[in-house]
């Protein structure tokens, strides 16, 4: 049963792990973040501030709510959103601003909290990666507003393909519901429960953005190993950040003391005074055995918003606010190997490779 008991079950215990007092499963980030907007009221005509610096999805969703995303730039230590280049990106039709916590290191949710009560628009945290991270103490997801998790296979927690948004707004939780389903009134949960006759009515065109009970059941097995493998990550992220101390050319993760990381990915940038680009590094890594990946690309770039077909984009993205840090953290970072099963030994074999390829 689409929207059965265990999608019901792991939505409860998906709230009680980040501390929101309603989850609402859907089939994936992008279609939560799709539905967090139209919750937010961002309408055709509007723009929402995003970061250009991210994965693809963040921008797509303005689009598939015939909106448009007006490109930020981020801050060239942690990747994110800049809130004071996110406020310049503000204008008259400016409904929302969606911050992303990229690679699972948390965005400035205080600033961006002032920000959005200052200029009047929605705060919609793009919260795909960020499962477990925290912020002044408190986990992602347990701040109020609307954020979206991600459970896609790639993601620290998976259910092959899924998402998952927190709210403490009752009302808000109950339209999301309604919008993932078609729009239909009663669950099939509670219809199916029910003793009496209930038929259900269509209130609003809307999508399936179902989970399924499948998917919520390996779900709910993946919250119970969350500790172990954010344990697991960070003891790796730490012997990496030591060793990168003896590695000048190579800069390691920002890591503000007032925010946990939960280290889905470990994002290091080269610096421009090394002997080699990011993608001759790559290259010579890959021919030690070493696969690396690039680091995040900026949205702004892709043929999708570049091209003649995005002229908005352009004038919305190049006219105000410049892109510097987005485009050259897109050319000089890279994400080295971390993953729980990640051996000592391997990791120390990843370092040596580094080292000896920049200090020939
Ligand atoms: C992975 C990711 C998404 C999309 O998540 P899906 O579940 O694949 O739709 C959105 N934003 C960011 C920043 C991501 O990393």
């Amino acid at each position: 049963m689409a929207q059965g008991p265990r999608v019901a079950a792991f939505e409860a215990a998906f709230a009680e792990a980040v501390g929101a007092d309603h989850a609402v499963a859907v089939s994936s980030c992008t279609a939560g973040l799709h539905l967090c907007l139209l919750a937010a009221g961002v309408a055709p005509g509007d723009e929402v501030v995003v970061p250009s610096l991210s994965f693809v999805a963040t921008a797509n969703v303005v689009r598939h709510c015939g909106a448009v995303p007006v490109f930020a730039d981020v801050d060239p230590r942690s990747y994110n959103l800049d809130p004071a280049a996110a406020e310049a990106a503000i204008g008259p039709r400016t409904r929302a601003v969606m911050p992303a916590h990229q690679v699972g290191l948390p965005a400035d949710l205080h600033e961006f909290q002032e920000l959005a009560e200052r200029r009047g628009v929605a705060l919609i945290e793009d919260a795909a990666c960020a499962v477990g991270a925290e912020y002044r103490g408190r986990p992602i997801g347990s701040r109020g507003g609307l954020a979206c998790f991600s459970l896609h296979a790639r993601k620290l927690i998976t259910t092959g393909e899924g998402g998952m948004i927190t709210t403490d707004d009752e009302e808000v939780a109950a339209r999301l519901r309604r919008l993932r389903h078609q729009g239909m009134s009663v669950s099939d949960l509670a219809r199916h429960s029910a003793t009496d006759l209930v038929f259900e009515t269509y209130d609003e065109v809307a999508y399936n953005y179902r989970m399924t009970d499948l998917q919520a059941a390996l779900g709910l097995c993946q919250l119970e190993v969350l500790d172990d493998i954010l344990t697991a990550r960070r003891r790796l992220a730490d012997r990496y950040g030591e060793a990168l101390e003896a590695i000048d050319l190579v800069e390691a993760p920002d890591a503000p003391p007032d925010r946990v990381h939960n280290w889905q990915s470990y994002l290091v940038r080269l610096s421009p005074a090394a002997p080699l680009s990011r993608d001759e590094l790559m290259q010579v890594l890959l021919e030690d055995g070493i696969s690396t990946r690039r680091g995040i690309q900026g949205a702004h770039a892709e043929p999708a918003y570049a091209g003649e077909g995005g002229a908005p984009h352009r004038i919305a993205s190049f006219g105000p606010v410049p892109l510097a840090n987005t485009e050259a953290l897109a050319a000089e970072s890279l994400q080295l190997p971390l993953y729980p099963e990640l051996e000592d030994a391997q990791q120390d074999r990843v370092i040596a490779s580094l080292r000896s390829r920049l200090e020939p």
